[in-house]
């Protein structure tokens, strides 16, 4: 443990002595070193691609300026580096929001199957696109509960999408939802929605770490995906707000599943 200390002089009548107070700042010093670290962390995050984009702009002075198809191609990849620095400030905005309300208690009235649907149906292009088979497998009841609509949107939403994006071409992504009735850790009636992917998975030894900001189990893959390292702690964030817990599971070449379970009230 770390201590503050604080000593005073106490002159009296007929009596003398020093005054020492002692503080417990362990927790404190904790908490300023993980501010430090992620300012550190982001001012890098920013950094690679405003560093990208001054490599670019200088070759598109120089070398590239008469070669229209070169200026197309910079442009392009220029593009994408803004995109990813827009990503990443929208996702830290996110959580700011998300740290912000963290004691308020959600309030609306959520149909969680609805809701996980919405997000199916959202994430269904990039899908698509990423030649990945996605498939809903909701109740049609009993999964209404107090919640925050947008943010468990945004909940459900990070999750496919990762299952999409780590999943990779040809993989099959599940999201499925059901009432549980005594969940252990919880001890209270709750709902579980399943986000499972058959991609390549990962070493279960990342689990406890995978919602910290700016963890990644690889980051070159992450970067390549155009991942900001924030979806999980974002959804982590959501998950506590609504006083529900995620479970990951995952191994190598065994895919992943990620479970959100709600109490019910
Ligand atoms: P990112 O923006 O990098 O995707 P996240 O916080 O959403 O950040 O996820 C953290 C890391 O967890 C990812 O970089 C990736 O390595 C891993 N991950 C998340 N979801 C999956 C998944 N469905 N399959 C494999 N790895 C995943």
């Amino acid at each position: 443990s770390r201590y503050d200390v604080r000593c005073a002089y106490v002159p009296g009548d007929g009596f003398e002595g020093v005054l020492a107070c002692f503080e417990d700042v362990t927790q404190l010093r904790q908490t300023d070193q993980i501010r430090r670290d992620f300012v550190a962390n982001v001012s890098h995050e920013l950094r690679t691609p405003l560093t990208a984009l001054l490599g670019y702009i200088e070759t598109l002075q120089g070398p590239a300026r008469e070669d229209a198809a070169a200026r197309e191609r910079f442009l392009t990849s220029m593009q994408a580096e803004a995109q990813r620095m827009n990503r990443l400030v929208g996702d830290l905005l996110s959580l700011s929001r998300v740290e912000d309300e963290a004691r308020m208690r959600p309030t609306d009235r959520v149909d969680v199957a609805a809701v996980a649907g919405q997000a199916v149906r959202r994430m269904m292009p990039l899908a698509q696109e990423g030649g990945v088979t996605l498939a809903a497998e909701m109740p049609e009841e009993g999964m209404v509960l107090p919640g925050d609509h947008d943010q468990l949107l945004q909940v459900f939403t990070n999750l496919i999408e990762n299952a999409i994006k780590y999943g990779g071409r040809g993989a099959d992504v599940t999201v499925s939802a059901g009432p549980v009735d005594r969940d252990p850790y919880l001890r209270k009636p709750a709902v579980r929605i399943d986000v499972r992917d058959t991609g390549a998975g990962f070493d279960p030894l990342h689990i406890p770490r995978l919602t910290e900001r700016f963890y990644r189990v690889d980051s070159h893959r992450s970067r390549e995906k155009g991942g900001t390292g924030l979806g999980l702690a974002i959804v982590k964030h959501i998950v506590n707000r609504h006083r529900g817990r995620l479970r990951i599971e995952s191994a190598p070449g065994q895919g992943s599943l990620f479970s959100v379970i709600l109490p019910r009230e």
